[in-house]
């Protein structure tokens, strides 16, 4: 499906749920997160529905997220769910990881094979202040586990936060010399911190890329016809790849390619704009596909061509990133 400006739709995330066993400050508002009730929460049926009318208009790539998605009881029966429908080419999942040990082997007997996982920090004291939770290990550890079961690729997402975390870049590049990691340095967003975003933390991928010259020469890697938004580079001789991904500095709007489903059962066209199409009272009416299918055309047509301008003084977003699914 094709939006207003001509730019071919084809990539919807799916969160699945607000809920998250992390309280990363970032992302989390300091008054703390208002609960979803469960019943406002799109069920798995709902969701594997929707999944399916959206995959039939062009929807073919999906990323099951959250909220934290691995806190989700059945979520592996539920990606087999997703697999089993036709039109679908890829299903990816965004992860905190720290539920990975326990599920890792569950998630690859349900046939998913690409991981996202979120890591800001190296060093479990850091990681614990961050992220309110001291799992640290525990992350590691699921990505061992995951790589020895074969999921390819693993992609490790690290928000970068000036004076945070900006003493580690170099650490977490060297992954991927060692590891088959691709390593996502992302901009620090405002987004769903309701007011709370700081300035002061937020590093540009240019000054990122500076700070990691000591390494060497990054190779680019050529992008791919349906590429994402990370630039990608390899160090020398690594085993995995770097990437950046820059929101604020380069936004990708041209290229976006993406729709959203909230936890709630809203169409969120873009990330950074509260517009959102209610598709989940119809569905719970009793709507048909052909109805439903209409709400996905015209989320999609109604796609805005780029964020607010000046998101970032006069900042637009107001659901938190838990529920909208990152
Ligand atoms: N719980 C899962 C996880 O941790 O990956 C999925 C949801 S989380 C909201 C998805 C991604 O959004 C994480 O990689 C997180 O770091 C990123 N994120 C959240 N708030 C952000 C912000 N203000 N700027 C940049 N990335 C952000």
């Amino acid at each position: 499906m094709t939006d207003g400006f001509g730019r071919n739709i084809n990539y919807l995330r799916l969160s699945i749920t607000d809920r998250c066993n992390l309280r990363c400050f970032y992302c989390t508002p300091v008054q703390g997160l208002v609960k979803l009730a469960h019943d406002e929460i799109l069920r798995y049926e709902e969701l594997l529905r929707l999944a399916r009318l959206g995959a039939r208009l062009g929807l073919s790539k999906l990323r099951v997220t959250g909220g934290e998605p691995l806190v989700r009881r059945g979520v592996a029966g539920f990606l087999q769910g997703l697999q089993g429908i036709p039109e679908v080419e890829e299903i990816c999942l965004t992860t905190n990881g720290v539920r990975l040990p326990e599920l890792a082997e569950a998630l690859w007997a349900a046939g998913l094979r690409r991981l996202n996982v979120s890591l800001d920090s190296l060093q479990p004291q850091r990681y614990h202040q961050l992220t309110g939770g001291d799992f640290f290990f525990q992350v590691w550890e699921g990505l061992q586990l995951a790589e020895a079961l074969g999921f390819a690729p693993i992609k490790i997402n690290c928000v970068v936060m000036r004076g945070l975390n900006d003493d580690e870049l170099s650490a977490f590049a060297r992954l991927s010399l060692e590891y088959p990691y691709h390593i996502r340095f992302i901009e620090y967003m405002p987004i769903g911190t309701q007011g709370q975003w700081h300035r002061r933390y937020y590093l540009s991928t240019e000054i990122i890329q500076a700070y990691l010259k000591p390494l060497g020469k990054l190779e680019e890697i050529p992008p791919e016809a349906a590429a994402g938004p990370a630039r990608r580079y390899r160090l020398p001789g690594a085993k995995g790849e770097l990437g950046f991904i820059s929101p604020i500095s380069q936004h990708f709007c041209p290229t976006c390619n993406r729709l959203r489903l909230t936890a709630d059962g809203r169409l969120r066209p873009c990330l950074l704009s509260d517009q959102e199409f209610d598709i989940k009272t119809p569905l719970r009416l009793g709507a048909s596909d052909a109805m439903l299918e209409e709400i996905f055309r015209t989320a999609i047509r109604r796609k805005p061509q780029r964020y607010p301008l000046g998101a970032l003084e006069s900042y637009d977003c107001h659901r938190p990133m838990a529920s909208i699914g990152g």
